[in-house]
């Protein structure tokens, strides 16, 4: 039987998604032997991510400000606005590096069967911004999976009354598969070979 306090810190790490009980208690092991600066340095970053991030007032990223470094970024491309579901598909087309625009993340898609509304998920938020800003074309890059079809369908039926080009990120990408599991170069001709909802 373990002491309490590795008990406890193994426990803790099974809060993680896709954790479990023999990770967990590595993980504690391998805390147990680092040097006290570092577990220090660990709980510190911990602790304030959770307290400094919050979401971007304008797109919903997350962000240390109340406007995040994205939408303050002069340098981007204005005609472009990408709608995502999550933050972490931000980071994934950042990380692509191509894409220059700007973005608006949902709060998750629409679903039926969850009983997810279209106010639920900030698209209230996403129509005042292309009435708003001058945005050319509005890129949706959400799963591809019928929670992603019914968004983009619903995006498309209200933007397309506005004047404004909306596209959907190519197909290639897995039915069903998370966004930030895909690949930089799938999701990069994704990006290239987007087309528009019909
Ligand atoms: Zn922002």
């Amino acid at each position: 039987m373990y002491p309490k306090s590795i008990k406890k810190l193994v426990e803790s790490f099974k809060y993680f998604p896709g954790i479990g009980e023999k990770t967990a208690e590595r993980l504690a092991f391998s805390v147990l032997s680092m040097e006290k600066e570092q577990v220090d340095d660990l709980s510190e970053s911990l602790i304030k991510a959770k307290k400094n991030i919050k979401r971007c007032k304008k797109c919903n990223n997350l962000s240390e400000e109340d406007i995040c470094d994205i939408c303050t970024d002069n340098g981007r491309n204005t005609d472009l606005l990408c709608v995502v579901e999550d933050p972490k598909t931000v980071f994934s087309i950042e990380k692509i590096g191509t894409y220059n625009g700007y973005y608006h993340v949902l709060n998750g898609l629409i679903s039926s069967f969850n009983g997810i509304n279209p106010e639920e998920i900030r698209l209230d938020k996403l129509i005042e911004r292309v009435q708003n800003e001058k945005f050319k074309e509005v890129i949706i890059a959400v799963k591809q999976c019928i929670e992603g079809e019914m968004t983009a369908l619903y995006i498309n039926n209200i933007l397309g009354d506005m004047k404004i080009k909306v596209t959907r990120i190519a197909s290639g990408i897995p039915m069903g598969a998370d966004m930030e599991y895909v690949d930089s170069l799938t999701l990069e001709k994704a990006f290239d070979n987007r087309k528009t909802i019909s």
